[in-house]
């Protein structure tokens, strides 16, 4: 997975500084470099935590219900399966408070650009990511080979984050674009909590949560009521801190889980 981002770097690094030559009003110092800062430690954390997961996908492995032939078909197929387990980690990331305290990060920049992709939590790992890819390594694919497609499924992501294109016929029906992609990062009304998608769109259209950029609202980037952190430091950790805050103050068990697990509660809006 990070040899697959480490490889991309290049082409990642040319189309922002092409971006940022064609336009400059779409970028800002301190935000750029926050989500430089966090694109690095994000891969490092990744790295690490690989130390603990690879084992433990590996014994998951060794109960695995078939012996999975890598053909063209089988790899596919896994990608289509990675794909739609991205799609419910995604939305569980939106949806469970103890999911969105890493995922929170993503959003939140008022700012959209291809550096925005690089905005990720270091504590993904600690949030449990991983354990969406599980099943897939339960049925039988190498986890080495689901970690590398979960790196394509990232890095695909890369190219969503954007303002330069509008839509893309015929290829927007069944795939994830800048203009879908915008309106997930939107804070609009019309725009919470929609496209979810990683790389096919097929999963929002299914579940009911596709929702197609509106010529008359223009996406208003960020999360609602919300001030972004300035410094990286407290973007990582400031709803985590809110949820330990509220989790003690929770009056019983059931009440702390639902902090923990329920969805997201927002803090009152402060600046760091
Ligand atoms: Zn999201
Ligand atoms: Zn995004």
């Amino acid at each position: 997975m990070e040899y697959v981002q480490l490889a991309l770097a290049p082409l990642y690094l040319a189309i922002m500084l092409w971006e940022y030559w064609r336009y400059p009003q779409r970028y800002q110092g301190r935000d750029s470099l926050n989500n430089l800062i966090l694109a690095g430690t994000f891969q490092l954390a990744e790295m690490l935590s690989l130390l603990a997961i690879l084992p433990l996908f590996y014994l998951l492995h060794q109960y695995r219900l078939w012996d999975i032939e890598l053909t063209p078909l089988n790899l596919l197929w896994a990608f289509v399966l990675q794909d739609f387990l991205y799609y419910w980690f995604h939305r569980a990331s939106h949806k469970v408070h103890w999911l969105w305290c890493a995922h929170v990060v993503h959003h939140s920049s008022p700012l959209m650009n291809f550096s925005t992709a690089f905005r990720q939590s270091l504590f993904y790992p600690i949030a449990g990511m991983w354990l969406f890819w599980s099943p897939m390594v339960w049925l039988g694919y190498d986890p080495k080979l689901v970690l590398a497609i979960v790196g394509l499924n990232l890095g695909y992501q890369f190219f969503v984050h954007t303002r330069s294109t509008a839509g893309i016929p015929v290829f927007d029906y069944w795939f994830n674009t800048p203009s879908h992609h915008r309106v997930h990062h939107g804070r609009n009304p019309q725009y919470i909590d929609k496209n979810f998608a990683g790389v096919l769109m097929i999963w929002d259209r299914m579940f009911g949560t596709f929702q197609p950029e509106l010529a008359k609202v223009p996406v208003d980037f960020g999360v609602v009521g919300f001030m972004e952190p300035k410094r990286w430091t407290v973007m990582v950790s400031h709803q985590w801190r809110y949820l330990w805050q509220q989790t003690i103050a929770a009056p019983n068990w059931r009440a702390k889980l639902r902090v923990l697990f329920g969805p997201p509660l927002h803090q009152p809006a402060k600046n760091d």
